[in-house]
Order: C-alpha cells, then sequence, then structure tokens
C-alpha cells in the first residue's frame, strides 16, 4: 500500500462528512481513512454559515429520517458539546402564530412533534407567551422546550481534532477533480494530487451531485442553491428577543420562515430567508457564475418549479431586495423591532436537491453505488443531526463489506 492509499475516502470536511470519519476512525481502527476538503480549512460552507440551532425534530414526518436522526441527534449533540466545552444552551424556542389559521396549524405541529416523540411541547395563549418572550406578538404560540443553540463551526472542529486523534488524515486545498477506478480501488483526482481509497464517501454538500457525476452516477437530483440572508438586530435592542421566536411555517415550503435566533455567542439575528444563488457558493447578489446558473435554469426540474411556485420566489426575491420588506415579516413577531433596528448580516447557502419532476426532495438522502456512497441530500437539520447521520453512513459502509 503507498502512502496515498487508504481503505476509506472522505468527500468534504462539513459537519456530516467529519462525523462520519471521526466515529469510523474509532469503529475500524485498523482502517486508513482521510477527508479531502477543497478548502484550507473545515466548516467552511453550510455548517459554517447556519443558524446554529439544535433542532428538536417537531416539524418533521413521522417515520421520516429526518425525524428520527434529528430527535436522536439534539440529545447527542447536547450531550457532545457538554462533552467537549463546547458552548450550548437548551434554551427552548417559540413557533408563534399570528392568525387564526396559523393558529390552527400549531395543532396539526404540536401532534406531529409528539408523533416524533417529544415532550414537554405546549400551547400557549398569549399571556403565556409572554411571560417566556415578553416582546412577542401574536395569538397563540406552540413551546418548544428541547430545541437548543450551539456554534457548528466548533463542534466540526472538535470532530476533526477527534477523528485525527484517531488516525484519520485531512488533506485540505485538496479539491476533488475526477476519479478513475480499477478492479479493487478507486484513484481520486484531487488539487493536492492522487489519493487511491477502497471506499469513498461523497458528503460535498453543494457540489455532492456533482462529485456524484464525476463517479460516474447518475444522482436523478440536482443540487439548487438556495441562499439564506440574516440581518442583525442592534445589540442596544437585543432585549427584545430572549431566545428563538419563529413563524409557523407554511406546509408547503421546506423551510422555516425567517425567524429570530439568539446566537450562543449572545448577538441576536433573524433570518435566513430563501433566494435561488446564482452559485453554487454565492454568498451575495453579486456572485455570479454564468455556468452554474445556467444549469439550474436549463434544469427541467428547476422549470417546473419555478412554473409552480413563482409566487414564492417573487416575494422572497422583494424580501430580500427591500429590507422593508423584511423588517415587516419580523415585525409580525415581534412588534416593536423597527427598521432602524435591523442591519445587513451574513449568508449561508443551502444544498436543496431538486428532483427531475420538480419537487424538493424532502428527506435524507443516501445512495450507494459499487465503491462509492453519496450522500446527496443532507440539509437541515443535518448540522443537529450529524453524530446519528455518521452511524447511518457507518451503518451503509460496513454493509458494503469495507471493514
Ligand atoms: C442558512 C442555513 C441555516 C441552517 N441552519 C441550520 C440549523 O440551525 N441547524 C441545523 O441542524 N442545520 C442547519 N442548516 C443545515 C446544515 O448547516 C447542513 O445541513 C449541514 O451543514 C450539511 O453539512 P455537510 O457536511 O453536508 O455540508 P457542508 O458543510 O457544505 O460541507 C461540504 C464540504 O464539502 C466540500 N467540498 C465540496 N466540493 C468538494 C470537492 N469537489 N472536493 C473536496 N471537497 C469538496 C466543501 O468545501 C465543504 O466543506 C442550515 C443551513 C444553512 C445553509
Amino acid at each position: 500500500m503507498n502512502s496515498s492509499t487508504y481503505d476509506i475516502a472522505v468527500i468534504g470536511g462539513g459537519v456530516v462528512g467529519l462525523s462520519f470519519a471521526m466515529q469510523a476512525a474509532e469503529q475500524f481502527p485498523s482502517l486508513r481513512v482521510v477527508i479531502l476538503e477543497k478548502e484550507a480549512g473545515v466548516a467552511r460552507h453550510q455548517t459554517g454559515h447556519n443558524s446554529g440551532v439544535i433542532h428538536s425534530g417537531v416539524y418533521y414526518k413521522p417515520g421520516s429520517l429526518k425525524a428520527r436522526l434529528c430527535v436522536q441527534g439534539a440529545r447527542e449533540m447536547v450531550e457532545f458539546c457538554a462533552l467537549h466545552g463546547i458552548p450550548h444552551e437548551v434554551c427552548g424556542k417559540l413557533i408563534v402564530a399570528t392568525t387564526a389559521d396559523e393558529a390552527a396549524w400549531l395543532d396539526d405541529l404540536l401532534a406531529r412533534g409528539q408523533a416524533n416523540g417529544l415532550v414537554g411541547l405546549r400551547l400557549l395563549e398569549p399571556v403565556e407567551m409572554r411571560e417566556i418572550e415578553p416582546h412577542v406578538g401574536g395569538v397563540r404560540a406552540l413551546l418548544v422546550p428541547s430545541t437548543g443553540i450551539t456554534d457548528y463551526a466548533m463542534v466540526t472542529a472538535k470532530y476533526a481534532e477527534i477523528a485525527a486523534g484517531r488516525g484519520a488524515e485531512l488533506k485540505t486545498d485538496a479539491a476533488v477533480v475526477g476519479f478513475r477506478s480499477s478492479a479493487s480501488e478507486v484513484v481520486i483526482q484531487t488539487r493536492a494530487g492522487d489519493f487511491s481509497a477502497r471506499y469513498v464517501v461523497n458528503c460535498a454538500g453543494l457540489y455532492s451531485d456533482r462529485v456524484a457525476q464525476m463517479a460516474g452516477c447518475d444522482p436523478e437530483l440536482m443540487i439548487v442553491p438556495l441562499r439564506g440572508e440574516y440581518y442583525d438586530l442592534a445589540p442596544a435592542r437585543a432585549d427584545l428577543v430572549r431566545w428563538l421566536i419563529y413563524p409557523v411555517p407554511d406546509p408547503q415550503y421546506p423551510f422555516l420562515g425567517v425567524h429570530f435566533t439568539r446566537r450562543i455567542h449572545g448577538n441576536v439575528d433573524a433570518g435566513p430567508n430563501a433566494v435561488l444563488a446564482f452559485r453554487r457558493e454565492g454568498y451575495r447578489w453579486t456572485d455570479f457564475d454564468l455556468g452554474e446558473a445556467m444549469e439550474v435554469f436549463r434544469y427541467p426540474g428547476f422549470q417546473k418549479f419555478a412554473r409552480t411556485q413563482w409566487k414564492n420566489g417573487v416575494r422572497e426575491i422583494r424580501r430580500s431586495l427591500v429590507k422593508r420588506e423584511f423588517v415587516r415579516s419580523l415585525q409580525r413577531l415581534v412588534p416593536e423591532v423597527r427598521y432602524a433596528d435591523m442591519t445587513p448580516g451574513g449568508s449561508g447557502v443551502r444544498a436543496q436537491a431538486m428532483g427531475a419532476d420538480g419537487s424538493l426532495v424532502d428527506d435524507f438522502r443516501f445512495v450507494p453505488r459499487e465503491r462509492f456512497l453519496h450522500v446527496l441530500n443532507v440539509p437541515s437539520p443535518a448540522a443537529t443531526a450529524s453524530l446519528p447521520i455518521g452511524r447511518e453512513i457507518l451503518g451503509m459502509v460496513r454493509a458494503a463489506g469495507v471493514a
């Protein structure tokens, strides 16, 4: 075996790839594991640009992977943070209805959360809501006590440190650009040279479909980059929000709606919205890649999606470009928030898988193919669920006969 030959190569140093690598290094101590990351460090994309929420699992369809792995993952994430001294807080959140229709949907959410095994969920009337969040508006709320907050870049750095301590090797600046396969191994071509592995786990996030295609797998979906933009709440007004205040999500739409989040480091922000990015790693409107943008516009799935969802799309674009619209959404949750209180903040880009029929792939998706496992849809709550997701991948790697 030469020095660049490994048993398992993981592509992508985000929270998912590194959770798997950390657990693989523990479970298969005699195997050589390498993580190939195209950036100079870990957690540079979705993982380092998210809301930092430890989701409870209240939203997801009972029986789905998202529901099961999120509920389990939330518990494990809290334990992991406590064990390793990573700042975290199980602060709970309010999902706030602002209309009678939304108030009725809260009953469905409550039933869903209970079906997913959550405890302590409680419907609150306005007086009780304001005991928890004194400045909240709305007519009714669902209290979700098990929701928490943390810093997923710190979590991922810890996964990387533990993985390295167990012998896994992290290669940064190693963008994967192609593969050659022989009978016994895969040669992975990267910007840092070639690496050989018996098995490859593709956790490339926003590029996971591309990596699958490079490996000769038709992913039967496209990763559509959806940017989520945040506004920061002025520190002098941060007492308007104690913890997390969310709207009732639109049941037709996979996103949670712009919400207030108190971050683990103390600041409060609001977001994220969901607008199409013209580049997979396009964090601003001005980030544009003609090839990547055209690829989305030409995709039959996107064309179908755009025909049915154009109204939502236009609303999101308006809310992105017109601050007053963004603030108006927030005032439904906290009426005292003023235009001047909010300043543009950071952003993240979601890797949202879309099928050729225009549907957004809802559940996590893993596609095993010979010497590869392609992790093709792990959007939110995958940071929360990263520990059990890593274990799911371990099970598939075992089933492939690698260990
Ligand atoms: C705005 C936003 C808010 C969110 N909020 C939450 C939240 O509050 N709670 C929660 O649980 N989840 C949240 N999520 C979801 C969560 O962040 C993601 O599900 C999770 O980070 C996915 O991790 P990943 O490792 O799959 O992807 P990533 O973190 O994107 O990692 C993929 C890695 O692959 C690398 N890569 C790509 N192509 C190649 C290549 N060719 N060669 C080598 N490396 C490559 C990238 O550089 C990257 O480091 C949010 C996501 C976003 C975008």
